[in-house]
């Protein structure tokens, strides 16, 4: 099929219309980016992940990174695509402009980033670890590391891991074994080692810069003794010039199910005198640290859900547009149709184009929250949208990526037996997919997080705050006198209330019974991303059909979206009752059943 082509059209619509880019642009620093300056960006990306990476896609999958003599050598093309893009300035849209970078409006580098990760997934995740890194560094580094380091990660030049999973620690990062060592000259000697790195090696750049939670000799147990150290693999001087190797190798990277052109890494840390390493910031701090980084990098994989989703609808579509099989029921036309004809098929393609809508909206929305967080000229105004962005990023991270597997999944369905064949490449985007709802904090790690820290601990407050604005909506719906707004406004009415029982049943259950709460977590967490996918469905539908009513806009992108919209009122927002109902009342037999039975 054809390579990936960014939705731009919606892309562009949720924007300016949905998630309010006109307000983030008017704050503090990025007055410039107009309207105008966010196509044009759009649009060249758009170019470049059609042109430079998608075609990389399949191939990078089929040879995958190859690990020989301590070395990686990434697939044929992926070293010149990101030269490519690196020179082309794509590397530091968020990075900061005092070292070179663009400091753009996370809102702007959503959708960038999202176009990265359906051309090519695998190639996406250096990026985002680089930047990772970046934001590690200049929040807690000090001034010269920062001066050091920066410049050449921000260039692209150098690029960025981040280490904290062990053998024994992965969800539970308390358990870190890796050991600090004090120097004279007040550097450190790191010793352990650490699993699953992405692009811990490879072979784009001279340097790789990692991220190590490590703990000091002496600290106490658990996550309070954890420091963040940077450790290079190749030393820097102090004129920035390149030393020796550092005494940290790449033992062997991962043979996986999906994102093969991403090299997963073992690297073992101090088998000689020990690898030297910075502290970052104040001792035994470093998860503190970590957790102000992991909204910007839950969001970043959240969105890999909605990238898979929109990649794998687009090549289900133009399939189900070229196989022809049967005469579709109802049809008084030849005995061979276009499978899109199918009512069934036309479900299934329906079910991924509304949910990628959906998701991509309501990611877009959390960073526009993201932004507003960190540049309002209000103090009020930035704790509230912090608190939106807090209750939020656990579920875009667990919905979107829950949800881009089943959508990549139904991509298989829609092409028959040919999806299950490899060279159509409907099967990567589910291999793909699959990694991506427990890296960056499994979904269960994600439904914790939201019934425990965002709901339970604050009462619910963030949560009623958002469902009271969902209540709005509705109400608004309710009124228009348009038939489709009007089922849409009933659908989710329905849907909200059924989110605010479970959260008023999450606040009183909580502190008396957390384990029944958490044997529903999941099941709440799909539950606030389905209705909070319909309130941005919902609030699409609204402004499509005002400038349809009004003649503006292109007529049938909006008459698309208002029966999106609908399709996800109907077939979708339903889900809520089943889940809430099990979120509520599941835990008994999960707690009844004895592990030894199991
Ligand atoms: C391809 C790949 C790339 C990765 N990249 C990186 C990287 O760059 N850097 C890095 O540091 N790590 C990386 N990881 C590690 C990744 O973050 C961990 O695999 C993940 O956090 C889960 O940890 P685990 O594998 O040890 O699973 P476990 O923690 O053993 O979890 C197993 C199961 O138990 C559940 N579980 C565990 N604890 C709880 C709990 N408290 N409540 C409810 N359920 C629980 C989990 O949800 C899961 O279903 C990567 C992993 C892979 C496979």
């Amino acid at each position: 099929m054809a390579e990936y082509v960014a939705p731009l059209k919606d892309m562009q619509f949720v924007l300016k219309h949905v998630v309010g880019l006109g307000e983030v642009n008017r704050l503090a620093g990025w007055e410039e980016l107009t309207d105008d300056v966010v196509d044009a960006i759009l649009e060249e990306a758009g170019k470049v992940a059609s042109e430079v990476l998608s075609p990389l896609n399949a191939s990078g999958d089929r040879t995958g990174a190859v690990f020989r003599d301590g070395k990686v050598t990434m697939p044929a093309g992926f070293r010149d695509a990101y030269w490519q893009w690196v020179k082309a300035g794509w590397g530091n849209v968020l990075a900061p402009p005092d070292f070179g970078g663009q400091g753009l409006p996370h809102l702007v580098a959503t959708p960038v980033e999202e176009m990265w990760g359906s051309a090519n997934l695998a190639f996406k995740l250096c990026p985002m670890l680089t930047q990772g890194a970046v934001e590690a560094l200049d929040t807690v580094g000090s001034e010269a590391l920062k001066r050091r380091f920066l410049p050449k990660m921000v260039a692209g030049e150098w690029t960025g891991t981040m280490n904290l999973t062990e053998p024994q620690a992965g969800s539970d990062l308390s358990l870190v074994r890796t050991r600090a060592v004090p120097q004279k000259d007040g550097s450190w000697r790191l010793f352990g080692q650490k699993i699953f790195i992405t692009y811990g090696e490879h072979d784009y750049t001279d340097n790789i810069v990692h991220m190590v939670l490590a703990r000091m000799e002496g600290a106490p147990e658990g996550v309070k003794g954890i420091s963040l150290f940077l450790v290079p693999k190749v030393l820097v001087k102090e004129d920035g010039g390149l030393g020796a190797r550092n005494d940290v190798k790449c033992a062997s990277i991962e043979h996986k199910l999906g994102i093969h052109a991403s090299p997963t890494a073992v690297l073992i840390y101090g088998e000689k005198d020990g690898a030297v390493g910075y502290l970052m910031g104040e001792p035994n701090r470093g998860l503190e640290y970590m957790f102000i980084m992991m909204n910007a990098a839950r969001l970043s994989v959240g969105l890999e859900g909605v990238a898979i989703a929109e990649r794998a609808y687009q090549r289900a579509l133009a399939w189900s547009r070229e196989r022809l099989q049967g005469k579709p029921a109802g049809s008084s036309g030849p005995k061979t149709a276009p499978i899109v004809q199918h009512p069934d098929v036309k479900r299934m393609l329906l079910t991924m184009k509304s949910l990628a809508e959906a998701m991509r909206a309501l990611a877009y929305w959390v960073s526009a929250m993201l932004d507003r967080a960190r540049r309002h000229p209000d103090d009020a105004e930035r704790r509230r949208c912090q608190a939106v962005v807090d209750l939020l990023v656990p579920v875009v991270k667990g919905w979107s990526t829950e949800t881009g597997i089943e959508v990549a999944s139904l991509g298989i369905q829609v092409h028959g037996g040919m999806g299950f064949i490899e060279e159509t490449g409907a099967a990567q985007h589910l291999r793909d997919a699959r990694i991506t709802t427990i890296y960056e904090g499994t979904t269960g790690i994600q439904a914790n997080d939201l019934v425990g820290r965002k709901v339970g601990r604050e009462a619910g407050r963030t949560a009623l705050a958002v469902i009271a604005q969902v209540q709005a909506t509705r109400a608004e719906l309710g009124r228009s006198g348009n038939e489709h707004l009007t089922a849409i406004g009933e659908r989710l009415a329905s849907a909200v209330a059924r989110l605010e029982e479970t959260t008023q049943w999450i606040v009183s259950t909580y502190g008396t019974n957390p384990a029944a709460v958490a044997s529903g977590a999941v099941y709440y967490l799909k539950l606030m991303g389905i209705v909070c996918g319909g309130w941005m469905m919902a609030r699409a539908a609204q402004i499509a059909a005002r400038d349809l009513e009004a003649g503006e806009g292109d007529a049938a992108f909006l008459r698309a979206k208002v029966l999106t919209a609908r399709f996800y009122a109907d077939h979708i927002l339903p889900q809520s009752l089943a889940l809430s109902a099990v979120a509520m009342g599941g835990a008994e037999s999960v707690l009844a059943m004895d592990e030894a039975l199991l």
